[in-house]
């Protein structure tokens, strides 16, 4: 395994963690049932549904990273899925998890991929303390 390899490897390793805790907190976050005013019960249905739609895309991220993680341990890791080509490190080294160099990636056109970009992008954001 090449040593850049590894890093990548420990970089999903700790993302993975990263996701399965994030999905863990929300899940249990979602609103419990209880009596509230019906303005009330509207602003958590509203929470409940970002807070799902987060943990989809947490949940798709924690699909990519471990499909990465099957791609190092077969050993095609860092080599596009469509051209087979090498995807460039300094991709892999912003997005460890992509699948698709970025001439690909712009001609699968993945919108899910970058709208769950913005999206933990904008959670990021509201993470910070
Ligand atoms: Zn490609």
């Amino acid at each position: 395994m090449m040593p850049a390899t590894e890093t990548y490897r420990q970089r999903l390793l700790k993302e993975r963690e990263a996701l399965l805790a994030e999905v863990h907190k929300k899940v249990q976050g979602l609103s419990a049932a209880e009596r509230v005013s019906d303005d009330e019960q509207a602003q958590r249905l509203h929470e409940d549904f970002v807070h799902l739609r987060l943990s989809l895309l947490d949940a798709e991220r924690l699909r990519l990273v471990n499909e990465a993680l099957d791609r190092i341990e077969v050993g095609d890791y860092g080599l596009c899925l469509n051209c087979d080509q090498p995807i460039p490190a300094k991709r892999l080294e912003a997005v460890p998890w992509t699948r698709y160099c970025i001439k690909c990636q712009d001609e699968l056109g993945s919108q899910w991929q970058s709208e769950s970009e913005d999206w933990l992008r904008y959670w990021r954001n509201l993470a910070l303390p």
